[in-house]
């Protein structure tokens, strides 16, 4: 078995199972599941990421909205958007694309989506329900990861896992994934001592910093699974290029397995997030996902 995880693979066969769904919620019980994407200002990178969402919402047989707002956009225009989209009975997924304009505060936008219809699980009770073990919505690229990770080794318990980062939309969720599959979890960060050491005592590792290739090879450990969340754009020979937090030539010949950047963790968020709409739609219909 190659020791690259194949993100991208991956995540074509999650859309297609999910594709599967769909069309059986369709025909069973006529629900078209539909996810509402808000965009406020005109950050290019983020239209890339709403054209991507809208273009794969509607490849899997889901209906997509879309709502483009102007940069200037008040604060109460945009929560009264959302209170429109929580009422409404064909929406069962909204997403916020972030980051929004420093005039509006992100947290009360992310609280004010309905929990039920939160596809990012940054709501508050999603983020309680999680860290609790109950059945809410897990934010997409930390369910993306383990979702790689239980395919690739089966079962995590009692691993030594180590998430590098400890944010609320990578690390925190990511180490809590881990910690229901019973591994035994270090979330290390910027003040962590010893990273290197801490890091090669690691099974299963998840760098989420947002720094080019800082994990090198030999702080891994020989046959330990490596999770590269890190995005980073470089500039290398006058090229530019998309690197990871982990030095990928370096790591790829100690791990056992390794998810590449471009073309690991990446993939799956989009494919996560709509599985997270489908899992919302048959909850609020109170129906159980249907099999793929
Ligand atoms: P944040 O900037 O919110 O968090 C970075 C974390 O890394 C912080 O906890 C910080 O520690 C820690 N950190 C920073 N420097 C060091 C260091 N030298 N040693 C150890 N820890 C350090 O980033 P995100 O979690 O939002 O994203 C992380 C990376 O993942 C980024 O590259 C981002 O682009 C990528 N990403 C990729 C996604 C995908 O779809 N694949 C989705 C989301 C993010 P401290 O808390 O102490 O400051």
């Amino acid at each position: 078995m190659s020791k690259i995880i194949d993100g991208k693979a991956f995540a074509a066969s999650l859309r297609e199972q999910i594709a599967s769904r769909v069309a059986k919620l369709k025909q069973q019980h006529q629900l078209t599941p539909g996810l509402a994407v808000v965009l406020v200002g005109e950050d290019p990178a983020s239209e890339v990421y709403v054209r991507n969402k809208a273009k794969q919402t509607v490849e899997v047989g889901m209906a997509s909205v879309e709502h483009k707002l102007d940069e200037n956009t008040p604060e109460s225009e945009l929560l009264s958007l959302i209170e429109t989209l929580n009422a409404d009975a064909a929406i069962h997924g909204i997403l916020v694309q972030l980051p929004l304009p420093k005039h509006i505060n992100e947290s009360k936008v992310l609280d004010a989506i309905h929990y039920e219809k939160d596809v990012d699980g940054f709501h508050l009770t999603n983020v309680g329900l999680l860290s609790t073990g109950g059945e809410g919505v897990v934010p997409c690229t930390p369910l993306g990861s383990i979702m790689m990770l239980k395919d690739r080794l089966g079962s995590l318990s009692g691993k030594n896992a180590v998430v590098v980062g400890r944010s609320n939309i990578v690390g925190k969720p990511m180490a809590s994934l881990l910690l229901q599959e019973s591994c035994t979890v270090t979330i290390a960060h910027s003040r962590t001592e010893n990273l290197a050491d801490v890091c090669r005592g690691a099974d299963i590792l998840v760098a989420a910093v947002g720094r080019p290739e800082m994990i090198p090879g030999d702080w891994i450990k020989p046959g330990a699974a490596v999770i590269d969340v890190g995005i980073n754009r470089i500039e290398r020979d006058g090229k530019k290029k998309l690197v990871g937090d982990v030095d990928f030539a370096s790591a790829e010949a100690v791990a056992g397995a390794i998810t590449p950047v471009p073309g690991g963790v990446g993939p799956m968020t989009i494919a996560c997030l709509l599985h997270n709409t489908v899992q919302q739609a048959c909850r609020q219909h109170n129906i159980d996902m249907p099999s793929a």
